[in-house]
């Protein structure tokens, strides 16, 4: 395969660059291929005559497709002045580009089963190309259906993007036509079609961890930590609602966690009431935080990641890169990126919409603040001996970190190094307070009030998991115990009790004391039938401890499993209730309700 690039500024015009493209050998020698073109402004006059031009001059063999950028952010901004375009021509390999319109009643869930039947009928599919528009039309749901249909098919793409955030006016494009809320999606087949990717992010978690409250499945994100979700940046950058929102906000992401894997999500635009609007859902219960990075640390994980994309020998390389990258970095840093990989072939190019696109080997879909770069040969890799060797220090990768010598670190750096270890102080200090405030002193399992916590967190996410089992235990005729013996035996065999039963329990499992000698249990993916089973082992254990001067007690349980339906009061209800039924059925035994 052959790539070419072509950056349309006042030195090529676009009947130029068709001239060029007719002259290349691949194009005279008749080799079907894909034009990327990715447009600085949202103008639908403009794009449609650049289309049309194009489809004039560049025939059936090339298949025209892409996507609006947002424009330059700042007047330093200028790698998204121009119209930057990339051919890519084929030998063996094949492609096939589909596109749904979903102006209309078409979902990007529902285009995703659509796009699974045209995958059915291919072979040796090694990736798939898509871009979307506009910001609200979450790709997620149309690149699960992919997921589903195979997961080794690697989907790579962006976002378009639009130079007013308020104003949504990001667009893609196929052949001449252009689509204001559409997906498309690129095909890539071949036996021997290769496909290399990488996943820039290099940001980090800053300060405290907070967690999402309310939010909904369109990508707002209503509150978090109860509050109006704008107050993460009113209180902790110091900045208000006004025009400069992403300029002031996007160097700072909102960091998650995923399979291990971090995610940076950048707010596209706030709502007067406090929420937040991101590209895609956020779901109830994320633990986020803000984010930050330095050059050293975007810098270095992609230089190292240029060095493994350099062995692969990419005949073709596509980056779909976020601008909050280049508003921290600064534009010579931000080029110097790019670079890495233009070393290792010239016609890399370049894209930046509203978020990125890659799911592979852990990735989740859709990205933000990263820097995703794909490559493709067709053919085996040349021997190893023949390739080129990339000194990536040869500019001022190296230079900017010592510009004073050994051991000066540079203020950004020391101030980062300086929040981080403060986040890790608090965390811990987060942590321990947690612990008092969560705590049951007498047993040493959950209060009330965390079990109140994490029933509302499990019925919010109850999606999350196939089954939810919940159990509440009331020793029989306890206040005998007290009577015969004392309270204070009572305490000790509530605490050895529940010491001598906690071990049945797993690590994601909750467990605390409800009241009294009341305890209850949250156990996560164990269906019915094996609930039972855990209630009558417990019970049993019970029964069978010998406790110092009371001997032997016994047990009621009630179990219930949360329903669709059910918030977390409802639970507690149904529990209690079927507990009741245990004791009015003649206690020491368990009861479903
Ligand atoms: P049953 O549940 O079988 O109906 O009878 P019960 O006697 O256990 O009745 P119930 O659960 O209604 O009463 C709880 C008794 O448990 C009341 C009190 O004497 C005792 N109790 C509650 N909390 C504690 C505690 O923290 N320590 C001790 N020692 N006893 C407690
Ligand atoms: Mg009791
Ligand atoms: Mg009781």
């Amino acid at each position: 395969m052959k790539q070419y690039r072509y950056i349309l500024d006042y030195d090529l015009s676009m009947p130029e660059m068709i001239g060029q493209i007719r002259r290349t050998p691949e194009y005279v020698n008749g080799m079907k291929g894909v034009l990327q073109l990715v447009e600085p402004g949202c103008d639908e006059n403009i794009i449609q005559e650049d289309l049309d031009i194009l489809s004039a001059g560049i025939p059936e063999n090339i298949m025209v497709y892409g996507m609006t950028s947002h424009g330059a952010l700042s007047r330093e901004t200028h790698s998204v002045e121009y119209r930057v375009c990339s051919v890519m021509f084929f030998d063996e390999a094949t492609f096939s580009v589909d596109v749904f319109d979903c102006s209309k009643n078409l979902t990007p869930s529902t285009a995703g089963d659509k796009f699974k039947e045209i995958l059915a009928e291919k072979e040796d599919i090694k990736g798939i190309l898509m871009m979307s528009s506009d910001f609200a039309l979450c790709p997620e749901k149309f690149i699960d259906k992919i997921n589903n249909y195979d997961k080794n098919i690697v989907v790579f793409g962006a976002l378009a993007g639009t130079q007013t955030m308020g104003d949504d006016k990001s667009k893609i494009f196929v052949g001449r036509t252009i689509y204001d809320r559409g997906i498309l999606a690129i095909t890539f087949c071949g036996k021997d079609l290769h496909i290399d990717h990488y996943y820039n992010l290099g940001f980090k978690p800053l300060g405290k961890e907070l967690v999402v409250t309310k939010s909904d499945e369109y990508g707002i994100v209503y509150e978090i930590n109860n509050k109006p979700a704008f107050s993460v940046y009113s209180e902790h950058l110091g900045i208000g609602m006004n025009p400069y929102f992403f300029e002031n906000t996007c160097a700072f992401p909102f960091y998650l966690k995923e399979n291990g894997i971090g995610l940076a999500r950048v707010a596209l635009d706030y709502h007067k009431d406090g929420a937040l609007a991101f590209a895609t859902e956020i779901p109830v219960g994320s633990a986020v935080s803000l984010s930050y990075s330095t050059t050293d640390l975007l810098l270095e994980e992609s230089a190292n990641n240029a060095i493994k994309m350099a062995d692969f020998c990419p005949e073709a390389i596509l980056i779909y890169a976020c601008m909050s990258r280049r508003m921290l970095m600064g534009d010579d840093m931000a080029e110097l990126e790019f670079d890495f990989y233009e070393n290792i072939i010239q016609s890399t190019t370049w894209a930046h919409g509203y978020g990125e696109i890659l799911h592979a080997d852990g990735v989740r879909g859709f990205l933000n603040a990263s820097f995703v770069v794909v490559g493709m040969r067709e053919g085996e890799a040349p021997e190893i001996k023949n390739r080129p060797v990339y000194n990536f220090d040869s500019r001022h990768f190296v230079e900017f970190k010592e510009e004073r010598g050994d051991g000066y670190v540079p203020l950004p750096i020391r101030l980062v190094n300086f929040l981080e270890s403060t986040t890790k102080d608090l965390n811990e200090a987060i942590g321990q307070l947690f612990k008092v405030a969560s705590l049951d002193e007498l047993t040493q399992v959950y209060n009330r009030r965390a079990l109140n916590h994490f029933m509302t967190q499990f019925v919010e996410n109850r999606t999350r998991y196939s089954d939810i089992a919940v159990i509440m235990v009331d020793v029989d005729h306890f206040k005998m115990v007290n009577d015969k013996f004392g309270h204070d035996v009572g305490d000790l065999v509530l605490r050895d009790g529940v010491g001598k039963v906690k071990y049945l329990f797993n690590q994601a499992d909750i467990i605390g004391r409800w009241g009294g000698e009341e305890f209850i249990g949250i156990k996560p993916n164990m269906s019915l039938e094996e609930a039972k089973e855990f209630c009558e082992q417990v019970r049993m254990r019970v029964q069978d401890i010998e406790f110092p001067t009371v001997g032997h007690i016994t047990i009621s349980i009630g179990l219930t499993m949360v329903k669709e339906s059910d918030n977390s009061d409802s639970v507690f209800k149904r529990v209690d209730e079927a507990l009741y039924e245990a004791k009015s059925a003649g206690r020491n035994r368990v009861a479903v309700k």
